[in-house]
C-alpha cells in the first residue's frame, strides 16, 4: 500500500494536444479516489501517467516514497484493470489469474495460494476450470479484477472497468468493488465518466474538464459546493437548474435576479448590476401547498412536460427564458399547461459569475 503524489503533472501529446495540465494532488494511502469528467477530459491520460503507460512532459509522480516519474510500468508496483477484459481465451480462469505471477517467477505454491485467495474474494472459486467464453460479462470482469488482485500491488488503477456491463450488473459490480476496497484497504484510482459511479464509489472525487482539475473533495462536498458552473452542471441528475440574469437591488437589502421574461427574488449581499447564474438543484425546488415558510423564495412556472420514473417524477417547466426541472413525488402531479408555484430555501441557491463561471461567495 502506498500514497500517490502528483506535482504539476503536464502531458503534451506529440501532436501538440495538451492532455493534462498542471495536475497536483495527493491520493492517501488506502484511499479510493475517482477521476471523473466527460469524454476527452484527460482522465485516462492521468491514469496512464500514474501507470507509466504515458510519460509526463513535466512534473513528477511519486508512489510511496519513490519518484516513479520516469520508471517503466512494471517497476511501479501498480496493477491496472481496463474496460476490455483482455483475458487469454485459450486459458482457464485459474491460468488467466496465475499467468502474470508465473511470468514474474513466483513459485507454483505461491501462485496457487494467491489465485485461491483472489478467487475466494471474487467468488470465482467454482469457475476456476472454465474458459473465458464460458463466463458471463460480469464474471469475465471479475477475472480481470482478480488478475490485478493476485499481484498484491501498492496501487490499483481502474479505467472504466464496468463500461461493458449492462446497467444492473454495473451497479452490482460497483458494490463489489467498494466491498473489495474496504477489505483490501489498498490505494485505488478509478476512472469513470459516470457521475453516479463517481459519487457512490469515491471517498474523494477529482472532477476534470479539458485536462484541468476543477475540484477535488468528498462527493457530498462537491455536490453541495461546486466551485464553478462546469462542476455544478456535471454532478447531479437531472442537472442543476441555471437561471441567468442580472442582479438588481430590491427593498430591505434584498436583491432580484432579472432574466429574459423572468424574475427571482434572492438574498442581498452580492454587488448589483452584475451578470450572474443562479443554480438550484431539482430536489431543492418544492411545489407550494399553502403558505411557504417565511424567508423562502417563490417562483411561478408553466408546466410543459412530466416524466414519471416510478418512485419519483420530473416536472419540466419554464418561466420566460428559464427552463426548470423539479424533482417531485409521482403522486398528485399538476396538469400539463398549468402554472405551479415553487419555493426554495435561500441557502439552497448557488451563485456563479456569468463571465468567469466561478462560484461567488454570498452573505
Ligand atoms: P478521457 O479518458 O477523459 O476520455 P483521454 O485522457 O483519453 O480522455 O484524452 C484526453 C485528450 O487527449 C482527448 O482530447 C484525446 O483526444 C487526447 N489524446 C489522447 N491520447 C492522445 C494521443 N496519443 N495523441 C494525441 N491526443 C491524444
Amino acid at each position: 500500500m502506498a500514497a500517490v503524489k502528483l506535482k504539476a503533472v503536464r502531458k503534451v501529446y506529440s501532436n501538440g494536444h495538451v492532455g493534462v495540465e498542471g495536475a497536483s494532488f495527493d491520493i492517501a494511502d488506502g484511499e479510493l479516489l475517482v477521476l471523473v469528467g466527460p469524454s476527452g477530459c484527460g482522465k485516462s491520460t492521468l491514469l496512464r501517467l500514474i501507470a507509466g503507460l504515458e510519460e509526463a512532459t513535466s512534473g513528477s509522480i511519486h508512489i510511496g516514497d519513490r519518484d516513479v516519474t520516469y520508471l517503466e510500468p512494471r517497476d511501479r508496483d501498480i496493477a491496472m484493470v481496463f474496460q476490455s477484459y483482455a483475458l487469454y481465451p485459450h486459458m482457464t480462469v485459474r491460468e488467466n489469474l496465475g499467468f502474470g505471477l508465473k511470468l514474474r517467477g513466483h513459485s507454483e505454491a505461491e501462485v496457487a495460494d494467491r489465485v485461491r485467495d483472489a478467487a475466494e474474494r471474487l467468488e470465482l472459486g467454482s469457475m476456476l476450470d472454465r474458459l473465458p467464453k464460458q463466463l458471463s460479462g460480469g464474471q469475465r470482469q471479475r477475472v480481470a479484477l482478480g488478475r490485478a488482485l493476485v499481484r498484491h500491488p501498492q496501487v490499483f488503477l481502474l479505467d472504466e472497468p464496468l463500461s461493458n456491463l449492462d446497467a444492473k450488473l454495473r451497479s452490482a459490480m460497483r458494490t463489489e468493488i467498494a466491498r473489495l476496497h474496504r477489505s483490501l484497504k489498498t490505494t485505488m484510482v478509478y476512472v469513470t465518466h459516470d457521475q453516479v459511479e463517481a459519487m457512490t464509489l469515491g471517498q474523494r472525487i477529482v472532477v476534470l474538464d479539458r485536462g484541468i482539475v476543477q475540484q477535488i473533495d468528498t462527493p457530498m462536498a462537491i455536490y453541495e459546493r461546486p466551485v464553478n458552473l462546469f462542476v455544478a452542471g456535471f454532478l447531479g441528475n437531472p442537472a442543476m437548474n441555471f437561471f441567468r440574469g442580472v442582479l438588481h437591488a430590491a427593498p430591505m437589502g434584498q436583491a432580484i435576479l432579472k432574466g429574459e421574461g423572468a424574475e427571482l427574488p434572492v438574498p442581498g449581499g452580492l454587488p448589483t448590476g452584475r451578470a450572474v447564474v443562479v443554480g438550484v438543484r431539482p430536489e431543492d425546488l418544492h411545489r407550494v401547498d399553502g403558505a411557504t415558510p417565511p424567508g423562502n423564495i417563490r417562483l411561478s412556472v408553466l408546466v410543459d412536460l412530466i416524466e414519471t420514473v416510478g418512485n419519483e417524477a420530473f416536472i419540466h417547466a419554464s418561466v420566460g427564458a428559464w427552463r426548470v426541472i423539479v424533482r417531485s413525488s409521482p403522486y398528485h402531479l399538476p396538469p400539463l399547461g398549468s402554472t405551479i408555484t415553487l419555493q426554495v430555501a435561500p441557502d439552497r441557491l448557488h451563485f456563479f459569475d456569468a463571465q468567469s463561471e466561478e462560484r461567488l461567495a454570498h452573505s
